[in-house]
This record gives structure tokens, C-alpha cells and sequence, in this order.
């Protein structure tokens, strides 16, 4: 009888460390996973690599550490949609992947809300070539001034004030003096400005408090405010009523996220790229689909809205859906999901972060210390103590 195949789509937090987990469990069938690139990106550090901080490489490391040739086949393609009715992943490159169990871990994009001009103006933290362009663009501002001294080229705009934004503005701050000696730049010309409706959401608002005040320290101006429209060199905003523009050579959109675009193009019932599974991660009338991570929607019975979308989250979720998709194979019932929040800890820069764990509040170096475990643990779940102590974080130096 042949044996039946399990696809999973993106080798990201989620996706491989379902890919490890059902490896363990050595499961009767054949599995394949599909990404676009060979490695697996550290997504939560992003933001180091835009800031030129760390190095892309430093964050990476090959899907093929992961893989078990015995059991698993990569495909490095891109997924353009799924054919549910067909059972069939619809490839860039490729002829068509045929599956009997799917998992689609296809991570998030960057969500430009219809505010005119993101999507062809705004960088975006969101892969390793966004992150990298965002570094070269900053790079070469501050290299050009030097030529025409236009002012706005030292200015650097970011819109939002949730996780991303604040960890990338930390991040930022860290590297202005070396900038800023390497180009020899005027100092005192330089801008960092978050236009912000609510720092950190997430947190209590004294925690809140703290990350921008740390950050203000660092020379951040903090504007109240929405983005309402993008040009080239200028961000409009709107505080109140009120139109505002700021002149800045470089824009930086950190104002949301949504599920991948490969959720809609598959014509699956969702709302910006998520779609709400059911318990045991399945997809409603389609149990032989299970979503995972940021495509996925799990509705926190605490305050009825889904979970915010988190490494943390993709994980759990991961060890569940390598259990469910071996049930699945086996004809055997699945186990419904169930989040332990373990906390967030929210980087500032330097050995600075803010966040809470395990339902205490952190500032400063017990956070930065607590993010660090959390990144190493990530490594450990998913590469192995190999790349652990290969790629792990351990303490001040990047
Ligand atoms: P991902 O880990 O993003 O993986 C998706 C995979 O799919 C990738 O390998 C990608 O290459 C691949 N892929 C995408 N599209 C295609 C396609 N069409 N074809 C083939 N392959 C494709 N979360 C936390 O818990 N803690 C944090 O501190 C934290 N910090 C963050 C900081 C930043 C700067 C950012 C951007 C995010 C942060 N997050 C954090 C959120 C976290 O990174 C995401 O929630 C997490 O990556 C989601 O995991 P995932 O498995 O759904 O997708």
C-alpha cells in the first residue's frame, strides 16, 4: 500500500519545529517540506539585521540541519496556493506537490492597512532581504549627506510602536554613534521619530512607560499620532484632525502584520491571512489541513480575540501539530490545543529590554537577560544544542 504523504509548508518557527517533532515520532509515512529559501531565519532578531547590529548569518542556519534524509524530502520552492479540493501545493518553479495531510506555517508579510504609499515607499522588517535593504538604505543616506548635506537623509521615520517597532528603534539607537562617526556626520542633524497611536499595546502601561522612556533617553522622539499617507522622503501623519509631515530619508513600517497572501490566494475563509482553526488546529471542513503560527487565528477564551501572533505561540502549536498530523496517519483522534503563555520580552538595545514572564514585570537587565534565554531555548527546540551553541546569544556580544 503506498504510503501516505504529509506536506508542510514553510520551515519557520512553526513549520520546522513540527518537521522535528514528527521526525521524532518516526510517523508510517513519507514527508516533504517546502520553503523558499535553504535556511531557517530567526524572525524575532530581524530587526538587529536592519539595524546592522548583527549580520544576517549570525541569525540564520540550513533547514538541512533539521532534516532526517531517511524520512524527509526538502523542496526549495515558493508556494503560490494550495488546491484544497485537488490536494495539491501549487509551486513557482515545480510541478504540483500532492499531499494527504497538509500543514501550512507560512509566517506573515507586512500589513499596510491601504495607507497610500506603504507599499511602494516603506521598507518593511519582514525577511532577510527586507532587513538587509533597510540596512544598505540607512547606510547610504547617511553616506550621501556627506556629498549634498540634505538633512533629511539623517532622518529615520518608524510607524508603530508595537513589538517590532520599539525593538528596532532600540536597535537603531545602538548603531547611530558608529554611523555617525564612520560617515562623519553632523550628530546633532540626526532623527530617530516613532509616530505612534499606543506604545506596546501588549504591556501594562507602566512597562510601557519605561520602554519609551529608555528610548526617549537615547534621543527617540515619540510623536502621537497615525500615519496617513507615504511619499518619497515625506510621511504624512495625523494627529487629531491635524495633517503633519516629516521630511526623512528613510521610512520604516512596523504598524502590523497578517498571515501570509498564499491564505487568500487558496481561497480559505480567513481575515488578513489568518484563519481561525479549529481546536485541534484543523481547518474547519477540511481535516486533513492543519494552520499554524501567524496564518493561523486560536481565539483566547480570556477576552475573545485570537492570540497575538508570536514565535512563542508558532511553537506550541508546532509540538500539537506534529502530534495531530502522526493521529491523522495513524486514524487516530487529535488533541486540541492548548497556549501556556510564557510571556514577552520586548528588546530596547544594548542590554536594555522590558517585558513580562511568567506573570512578573522585567525592566532593564533581568529582561535583556530572560530574552536571551528565550532566543537560546528557540535554538535549542528547534536546531538542537549544536546550532544552540553555534548561533546562540550569550550576553553583550553579537
Ligand atoms: P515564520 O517563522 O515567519 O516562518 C515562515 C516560513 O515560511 C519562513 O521560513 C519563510 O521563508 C517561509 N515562506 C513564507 N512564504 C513562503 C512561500 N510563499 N513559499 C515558501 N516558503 C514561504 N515573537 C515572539 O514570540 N517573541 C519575540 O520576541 C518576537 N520578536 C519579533 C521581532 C521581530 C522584528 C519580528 C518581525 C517578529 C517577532 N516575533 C516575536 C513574531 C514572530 O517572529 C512570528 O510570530 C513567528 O515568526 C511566526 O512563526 P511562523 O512559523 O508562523 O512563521
Amino acid at each position: 500500500m503506498r504510503k501516505k504523504r504529509i506536506v508542510i509548508l514553510g520551515a519557520g518557527y512553526g513549520g520546522l519545529r513540527t518537521l522535528k517533532k514528527l521526525q521524532e515520532s518516526h510517523p508510517n509515512a513519507d514527508i516533504v517540506i517546502i520553503n523558499k529559501n535553504d535556511y531557517h531565519c530567526e524572525t524575532t532578531s530581524l530587526h538587529e539585521v536592519a539595524a546592522g547590529t548583527t549580520n544576517a548569518e549570525k541569525i540564520c542556519y540550513p533547514i538541512s540541519c533539521v532534516i532526517d534524509k531517511k524520512q524527509t524530502v526538502f523542496v526549495q520552492d515558493t508556494v503560490l496556493r494550495v488546491d484544497r479540493e485537488e490536494k495539491k501545493v501549487i509551486l513557482k518553479q515545480r510541478g504540483p506537490v500532492a499531499y494527504d495531510f497538509l500543514l501550512i506555517s507560512l509566517g506573515f508579510e507586512s500589513e499596510t492597512f491601504g495607507i497610500q504609499g506603504i507599499e511602494d515607499y516603506a521598507l518593511a522588517i519582514s525577511d532577510i532581504p527586507s532587513v538587509q535593504r533597510i540596512r544598505h538604505h540607512i547606510e547610504t543616506q547617511f553616506a550621501r549627506w556627506a556629498e549634498d548635506h540634505k538633512d533629511e537623509r539623517l532622518t529615520i521615520v518608524v510607524g508603530g510602536a508595537g513589538f517590532t517597532s520599539l525593538e528596532f528603534l532600540g536597535e537603531v539607537t545602538e548603531r547611530l554613534p558608529e554611523l555617525i562617526r564612520r560617515y562623519d556626520v553632523n550628530g546633532s542633524k540626526v532623527r530617530v521619530v516613532c509616530i505612534e497611536s499606543t506604545v506596546l499595546p501588549m504591556f501594562d502601561r507602566k512597562l510601557a512607560g519605561y520602554g519609551t522612556s529608555r528610548l526617549r533617553a537615547r534621543g527617540v522622539e515619540f510623536v502621537p499620532g497615525r500615519v496617513n499617507r507615504v511619499l518619497p522622503n515625506h510621511v504624512y501623519y495625523k494627529s487629531g484632525e491635524e495633517l503633519h509631515v516629516i521630511h526623512a530619508g528613510t521610512f520604516v513600517w512596523g504598524g502590523g502584520v497578517r498571515g501570509s497572501s498564499v491564505i487568500a490566494a487558496s481561497g480559505f475563509e480567513q481575515q488578513r491571512g489568518r484563519v481561525q482553526v479549529n481546536g485541534d488546529l484543523t481547518v474547519p471542513g477540511y481535516p486533513d489541513i492543519l494552520i499554524i503560527g501567524d496564518c493561523s487565528a486560536i481565539i483566547d477564551p480570556g477576552c475573545g480575540r485570537p492570540y497575538p501572533t508570536t514565535a512563542q505561540i508558532a511553537m506550541q502549536q508546532a509540538d500539537y501539530a506534529a502530534y495531530n498530523l502522526k493521529a491523522l496517519v495513524d486514524g487516530r483522534d487529535l488533541k486540541a490545543f492548548v497556549y501556556k503563555s510564557k510571556g514577552t520580552v520586548c528588546s530596547l538595545g544594548g542590554n536594555d529590554a522590558v517585558g513580562q514572564v511568567m506573570g512578573r514585570n522585567l525592566r532593564g537587565y533581568p529582561a535583556f537577560f530572560m530574552k536571551k534565554v528565550i532566543e537560546n531555548r528557540s535554538l535549542v527546540k528547534i536546531g538542537g544544542v549544536e546550532t544552540m551553541l553555534r548561533k546562540g546569544r550569550f550576553g553583550f556580544s553579537k
